[in-house]
């Protein structure tokens, strides 16, 4: 019971941390924090008053604890969760991919993208255009940043669909952060969102990875900036990034072989892509790009059954599937996967594919 009741805790100051970056990041100020790291923190001091152990009793050492690796927490040690905590809650005052997995419960995801995609989802179901929705959701992953008077041509553009005039409301100007040094914009060659710079020499993007993939932010692209939109935090962190790899398999798949069908988001967004066989059998795929497999086997639910497949899976990118020696087991421990259903990282389902047209 101990260690499912400080798990609950633990989603609580993530969903609060979450929260609080977000208003942050939208106001410039950092009161008042939301009531979920309140309760979250008065939970923990409650829990942690009747077995003896430390916990920070005020916000700034609260702020220093979600700095440190879940690991040295003593609760934690005392509770052994059932994932690897050498990851903090925070990094750099920013939440990290640990703090958002365990915060993606009910609305926080769908409230991190301002609501958009849902309504734009609704609006092409109305209609019974898939293939607005489509187009829509491609053009937000193909621009993470763009020009104004592009992105006023095309959602004035009545040839893209029943949705394109909802497109403005992804996308924002570039805030004051975004100059960087010598004055300059600049993009990540990771992920191709605009660097806020918190001074001259220390860049930020949306996530760890582009930190991680460009040196700290040593390699970059300068860009001219005048005229220039992005998107919004939410949209770009929950739709553009992890979209990549979602139209990377999709090329990747056209690739491999002329009569193979592929097509995105089918089913009103049912899951991420329906593969079918020119011998006319379907996969259903839904790529995740989760760090943490205990939390995605909590969240995974049912794959969807329809539009209907033969078999379904779900694609880690490599990245995430390197981190973890055993992510397939472990995501299997807790997610009892159906007899037609695998999991698979993104190389391996490619070779899974061909290996499959070599035979036919
Ligand atoms: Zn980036």
């Amino acid at each position: 019971m101990g260690k499912d009741k400080f798990l609950i805790i633990v989603h609580f100051l993530a969903t609060g941390i979450v929260r609080w970056h977000k208003n942050y990041i939208n106001s410039g100020k950092t009161y008042p924090y939301p009531d979920d790291v309140q309760f979250g923190l008065d939970k923990l001091a409650c829990y942690s008053l009747t077995k003896n152990l430390e916990f920070p009793r005020n916000i700034p050492e609260a702020v220093q604890w979600f700095h440190q690796p879940l690991q040295t927490w003593p609760q934690v040690l005392e509770n052994l969760l059932p994932f690897a905590t050498e990851e903090a809650l925070m990094i750099d005052n920013m939440p990290t991919d640990l703090c958002y997995e365990l915060a993606l419960e009910g609305d926080v995801e769908q409230e991190l993208m301002e609501g958009l995609l849902v309504q734009v989802l609704n609006l092409c179901q109305e209609q019974g255009k898939n293939e607005d929705y489509v187009r829509f959701r491609r053009f937000i992953i193909e621009n993470p940043i763009l020009d104004r008077a592009k992105l006023i041509r095309w959602s004035n553009n009545l040839q893209n669909g029943v949705a394109a005039r909802l497109l403005q409301d992804a996308y924002e100007d570039l805030p004051a952060g975004a100059l960087g040094p010598e004055g300059k914009y600049y993009q990540c060659p990771h992920c191709g969102w605009i660097l806020e710079w918190k001074n001259e020499s220390e860049g930020r993007c949306i996530h760890q990875q582009c930190t991680e993939k460009t040196n700290n932010f040593k390699k970059r692209k300068v860009l001219a900036g005048t005229g220039l939109v992005r998107l919004k935090r939410g949209i770009m962190r929950f739709i553009a990034w992890p979209g990549r790899w979602e139209l990377k398999l999709e090329s990747d798949l056209l690739k491999l072989h002329h009569g193979l069908k592929v097509d995105l988001w089918p089913g009103f967004d049912s899951y991420d892509l329906r593969l079918t066989f020119p011998t006319g059998e379907v996969w259903g795929i839904d790529v995740k790009d989760w760090r943490n497999p205990y939390l995605l086997a909590k969240k995974a639910g049912v794959f969807p059954p329809y539009p209907v497949w033969d078999k379904a899976f779900w694609i880690i990118p490599d990245y995430q599937w390197r981190r973890y020696s055993h992510y397939g087991q472990e995501f299997g421990r807790f997610h009892k996967l159906g007899s037609n259903e695998f999991i698979e990282s993104l190389g391996g389902f490619r070779r899974r594919v061909q290996r499959l047209l070599e035979v036919e």
